[in-house]
């Protein structure tokens, strides 16, 4: 069984200022490294657009009515600090949706192994009724529900090891003991969420890391409380809130993170994957703005998940 690599050249085509660390150019170092003949043997193929009404399944329908009512016809719009949307950011937000619902689709029906989407925008800040932190529609609340949706997951496990807390994520799936949100983040760090007493209904764990930790803390939380949490939660399909913004080159944090630690991160996950819901895995970009060094952790993490 093979990888699915779900892209698109539209994830080029949402537009922000200049100097905004998530930027079309992230893509471009995505499909470089993967272009590689090492990642030769990924089953490709193109995130399609989701219909509007698929973000319902994570936000309130005023708040998808509210997207689409802000399409610039030029220029940009803005939604908050630091959430932009240009004149294709709709179009391109919808890709991303389509994306991780083909990812689940076919994982969910055994087409594929595992998956990797090299989606933007990212999703895990926006909340029900609010875009933040560079996020439109909340990619992995999506790919959960409709992978529970259309194909009857009981349970599906959220692990979110972006630098940032998933602060949209955490409060979508508070009261929902059927989905189980996991994260590591620096603390303290935008957007301010994910003390360890945000518990939910017991479906939430939040371990955070200290600015200047490193490989060895990171893998301590996961060995010590994220595995745990994700094994006892027995999924029946996990997704990966894959931010690689947790790399020592990283510019919007400090955590000091290598390519070699998202590799054991998702070897780990693939173990109790394997045990749990026959190695179903779906991972979609999340942050990561140094461009080498995300290029580099997606690869690594990719070439793992290659290995199943
Ligand atoms: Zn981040």
């Amino acid at each position: 069984m093979t990888t699915l690599y779900v892209h698109h050249p539209i994830f080029t085509e949402h537009l922000v200022p200049s100097g905004h660390p998530e930027r079309p150019d992230r893509i471009r170092a995505i499909e470089e490294a993967l272009s590689d003949e090492r990642f030769d043997g990924l089953l490709r193929r193109m995130a399609p657009a989701a219909d509007i009404d698929v973000a319902t399944i994570a936000h309130d329908r005023e708040y998808v009515d509210l997207i689409r009512g802000n399409v610039p016809a030029e220029g940009f719009v803005r939604l908050d600090a630091d959430t932009f949307m240009s004149p294709r950011s709709l179009e391109v937000a919808l890709h991303a949706v389509g994306g991780a619902c083909l990812a689940a689709d076919e994982v969910m029906r055994g087409a594929a192994a595992n998956a990797f989407c090299a989606v933007r925008p990212p999703g895990h800040h926006a909340e029900a009724d609010r875009a933040m932190g560079f996020c439109l529609f909340n990619n992995a609340v999506i790919a959960a529900r409709h992978a529970q949706k259309a194909h009857g997951a009981e349970r599906v496990a959220i692990v979110d090891w972006d630098v940032h807390h998933g602060n949209g994520t955490q409060a979508i799936v508070w009261s929902d003991p059927t989905v189980l949100y996991a994260s590591t983040h620096q603390m303290p760090l935008y957007p301010g969420t994910g003390a360890p007493e945000e518990t939910g209904v017991g479906n939430i764990v939040n371990v955070p890391l200290s600015p200047g930790s490193g490989s060895d803390a990171f893998q301590r939380a996961f060995l010590d409380r994220i595995l745990p949490s994700v094994d006892g939660f027995a999924p029946d399909l996990v997704v990966i809130s894959a931010g690689f913004d947790a790399h020592k080159s990283d510019p919007l944090a400090a955590i000091n993170l290598t390519e070699a630690d998202f590799a054991w991160a998702t070897e780990a996950l693939m173990e109790i994957a394997d045990r749990r819901c026959q190695g179903r895995i779906v991972s979609l970009l999340e942050g990561g703005y140094d461009l080498e060094a995300l290029a580099a952790s997606v690869a690594a993490h990719v070439a793992a998940l290659m290995s199943a």
